[in-house]
C-alpha cells in the first residue's frame, strides 16, 4: 500500500489535467456546515451558499458537508429558513459531489437523546432528502447510541461514517483514559458497527502533529475501512497535524475554502493543494477554481458576515485551547454567556474551574452537547456556588447525564454530585446502565397530537419534535400564522455598506447625540435595528429599508434589563438571560421552598427555576418562547 510513512515527488506539473497521484488524498470540504458554524455562529444563509455551489461542484471533493450539526437548530430558530429545504436546494446546485452531514447519534441535531421513534424517523428524512453521508459520533463515544440510527442508514443505502471524538485529559495522546489503546478500541468497534470509513473528530484542534501520526499510523494497521480526520485550527497546529497524518497513510482530510478557514474553522484547502502538487498523495484539484470561489465569496458572501467574526483579537490561534482543551463553539458561548450577565471577569474562574466539573461529570470528551452541558453548569458553580453549597444550580441535562441518559461516561461520575443531581428527579434516583434509547418512551405520537394540523408532513413534524418552543414559532412563520421578526430577515450587500457607513459615522463623532434624539422623527415600521460595534462599543441604528432615507438613532448600549413593574410578594427573577421553555405553575398554583416554578433556557441548557418561598403563585409573566433579560421578574409568589 502506498502513502504509509512518506509522500513521494513524481512530477511538478501546475496544469488542472495534470498526471492523476497514484494515492490522492481526498478532501471533505466544511465552508457550508462547520465552516460558518466555527466562525460565525452557524448564521450562513443558504442563498449565500447557491452562489458558489456549482463551482464547488466541479473542484472534485469527496464530499461536501451541508448538514447537521447546530444548522437544524439555528436556520429554524434564527433564520426563519426551513432546514430540510437546504439539502434539497443545494442538491440542484451541486449534482455530482456527495453531501455529508453531521449526526449526533441518538442526540441527533439536537442537544438530547431522543427516543428511537423519533431518530428513525429523522435518519430516514434525512436520506430522503438527499443526505448520503452520516458522519455519526457521539459526544461520550458509547456506541450503544448509534445501535437506533445505524441500521436504519444502512437500510436506506447510505454511508456510514462512524466517529471518534478526540479528546486528551493530558497535554498529549496519553493518560488513563484517552490513551492510543482507547482510540484503537473505539475504531474497531465502529468497524465491527459496519462503519464505511472511520473518522477521528478532533473537535477542539488538539491533537498535536506527532500524536497524529502515532495514531493515524496505528489506525491504518488497525482497521480495514478508510482513515479520515477532522481537526480544527483553534490551536494553530492542524496543519501540521494534516501532513504528519499524511504521512502516516490517512485517507480523507477536511478543510474548508480560505475565507471560510483558520481560527476556530478548519485549514484551508488552498495551501494543502499545492502543499502536495506533483506527489504521490497530489489532491488534484484546480487552484485556479478554487482562487475563483474565493473571490466570489469575499465580494458577494462575507461582507453579509463579517460583523459575526470576532474582530477583538488580532491572534488567529488560540493558545489557551490548549491548556483548557475548549472547543471553538463552547468558548465563544461562554464568552457570550459571561458577556450577557455582566460576568466576563469570571472566565478566568470559569476556565480554572472547569477541570473538576468535567472530572465530577466522567471526564466527558467536550463536543456537543457535553461541552456546553460542563461549561454551562461551570459557569453556574461559579456564579451561583457559596463555600458551603457546591452544585447550587444543576441544569436538567446535567441530572440526565447523571442518570445515564446520554450514555457511559469515560470515566465514573463523582458519587457526590451524582447524588446531589438525582435528588428527587422525577425518573428515579438510582442511575441507568442500559442504552439511554431503551429508556426513552416513544415521542413521534405525542409530538403529533401536540402540534396537530400545524405539522403538515413528517419534515414538519421532526422540526417540532427535536425543538418544541423555537419549532412551533418556525411553523407558525412558515404557515403564516404568525409574522417573523424582522432580525430574521436576510442582510443584502446595501445594507452591509450602509452599516459600514454607520459605524465610520459614530467613530467620527457626526452621529447624533442622546440629546438629538428627541427632536428625530419616530422610527418608521420599515426601519430595521442593527447592532453596531465600534472600538468594542455597541450601537443601536436603525435602518429604514430603501425607499425611506436612513437615518441613525442616539447611540446607546444595547440589551438593558426591560422595566418592570414592582413586585410586591416574592420573585423569581431570571438569574441570567435566556428563552422562557415551560411554567412547573401556573398563577393560582401553591407551591413549597424551592419548588421549580418556571424553566429558563440559557446557553441551551434548561434550569429550573426554584420558588423562593412556600406559598402562592399570584402571578406568572411572559410565555415559553419568550426572551428575557437578567433579573426579569418571571413569576411573583405571595
Ligand atoms: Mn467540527
Amino acid at each position: 500500500m502506498s502513502g504509509h510513512g512518506q509522500v513521494k515527488l513524481t512530477e511538478i506539473n501546475y496544469s488542472k489535467d495534470r498526471p492523476k497521484a497514484e494515492n490522492p488524498v481526498k478532501i471533505e470540504d466544511l465552508s457550508l456546515r462547520d465552516g460558518h458554524q466555527s466562525l460565525f455562529a452557524t448564521r450562513g444563509r443558504t442563498e449565500d451558499m447557491i452562489p458558489v455551489a456549482e463551482l464547488m461542484d466541479e473542484v472534485g471533493f469527496w464530499a461536501v458537508e451541508t448538514w447537521g450539526g447546530a444548522t437544524f437548530d439555528t436556520m429554524h430558530r434564527f433564520l426563519n429558513e426551513d432546514p430540510w429545504e437546504r439539502i434539497r436546494t443545494l442538491k440542484k446546485y451541486m449534482k455530482k459531489t456527495p453531501f455529508s452531514m453531521l449526526l449526533r447519534g441518538q442526540n441527533l441535531v439536537g442537544y438530547r437523546n431522543y427516543a428511537d421513534d423519533v431518530a428513525e424517523a429523522f435518519v430516514e428524512r434525512a436520506a430522503e432528502n438527499g443526505m448520503d453521508i452520516f458522519r455519526t459520533f457521539d459526544a461520550l463515544n458509547d456506541y450503544r447510541n448509534f445501535e437506533t440510527v445505524v441500521p436504519v442508514i444502512k437500510r436506506t443505502g447510505k454511508h456510514f461514517q462512524g466517529c471518534i471524538c478526540y479528546s486528551l485529559t493530558e497535554p498529549r495522546l496519553g493518560g488513563e483514559v484517552y490513551n492510543l489503546r482507547y482510540y484503537l478500541d473505539k475504531a474497531k468497534a465502529l468497524e465491527e458497527m459496519g462503519a464505511d470509513t472511520v473518522c477521528v473528530k478532533d473537535m477542539a484542534g488538539l491533537m498535536a502533529p506527532y500524536d497524529a501520526y502515532t495514531l493515524i499510523k496505528a489506525l491504518k494497521e488497525t482497521v480495514s475501512v478508510p482513515v479520515h480526520l477532522h481537526s480544527h485550527f483553534t490551536s494553530g497546529m492542524a496543519q501540521m497535524t494534516h501532513l504528519k497524518a499524511i504521512e502516516a497513510g490517512v485517507d480523507i482530510l477536511d478543510t474548508c475554502l480560505a475565507p471560510y478557514a483558520f481560527r476556530t474553522s478548519h485549514p484551508a484547502i488552498e495551501p494543502l493543494v499545492m502543499t502536495l502538487l506533483g506527489t504521490n498523495r497530489d489532491t488534484g484539484f484546480d487552484i485556479e477554481l478554487l482562487a475563483r470561489i474565493d473571490d466570489l465569496l469575499e465580494e458577494q458572501v462575507m461582507p453579509k458576515y463579517r460583523h459575526l467574526l470576532d474582530q477583538h483579537r488580532m491572534s488567529v490561534i488560540d493558545i489557551n485551547v490548549l491548556l483548557h482543551q475548549t472547543p471553538g463553539g463552547m468558548l465563544s458561548n461562554l464568552v457570550n454567556q459571561l458577556k450577557e450577565m455582566d460576568a466576563l471577569d469570571k472566565i478566568d474562574e470559569v476556565f480554572k474551574k472547569l477541570p473538576k466539573v468535567r472530572k465530577d461529570l466522567g471526564q466527558v470528551p467536550l463536543v456537543t452537547p457535553t461541552s456546553q452541558i460542563v461549561g454551562t453548569q461551570t459557569v453556574n458553580n461559579v456564579l451561583f456556588d457559596t463555600e458551603e453549597n457546591e452544585y447550587k444550580m444543576i441544569t436538567d441535562q446535567v441530572k440526565g447525564l447523571c442518570y445515564g441518559l446520554y450514555g457511559k461516561t469515560p470515566s465514573p461520575i463523582n458519587p457526590e454530585v451524582r447524588k446531589k443531581a438525582l435528588k428527587g428527579y422525577p425518573r428515579g434516583e438510582e442511575p441507568i446502565t442500559e442504552r439511554p434509547g431503551a429508556v426513552l418512551e416513544p415521542e413521534l405520537e405525542k409530538a403529533k397530537a401536540e402540534i396537530g394540523d400545524l405539522a403538515k408532513d413528517m419534515d414538519d413534524l421532526l422540526i417540532y419534535a427535536l425543538y418544541p418552543v423555537t419549532g412551533k414559532r418556525f411553523l407558525k412563520w412558515k404557515y403564516g400564522e404568525e409574522e417573523p421578526p424582522p432580525e430574521c430577515r436576510a442582510k443584502t450587500l446595501d445594507q452591509c455598506r450602509m452599516e459600514e457607513e454607520m459605524a465610520k459615522k459614530v467613530l467620527s463623532g457626526e452621529m447624533p447625540g442622546a440629546a438629538a434624539e428627541a427632536a428625530l422623527p419616530e422610527k418608521s415600521p420599515g426601519a430595521r435595528r442593527f447592532s453596531v460595534s465600534v472600538d468594542g462599543e455597541r450601537y443601536t441604528v436603525d435602518v429604514e429599508e430603501v425607499g425611506g432615507g436612513p437615518r441613525a438613532a442616539a447611540p446607546a448600549p444595547e440589551a438593558k434589563p426591560a422595566a418592570e413593574s414592582p413586585v410586591s410578594g416574592h420573585a423569581v427573577v431570571a438569574p441570567m438571560p435566556g428563552m422562557i421553555v415551560s411554567h412547573e405553575k401556573q398563577a393560582g398554583d401553591s407551591v413549597a421552598e424551592g419548588e421549580p416554578v418556571v424553566v429558563l433556557e440559557a446557553m441551551k441548557m434548561q434550569n429550573a427555576l426554584p420558588s423562593p418561598v412556600s406559598g402562592t403563585v399570584k402571578e406568572i409573566r411572559f410565555n415559553p418562547g419568550d426572551n428575557v433579560k437578567k433579573g426579569a421578574v418571571l413569576a411573583v409568589i405571595e
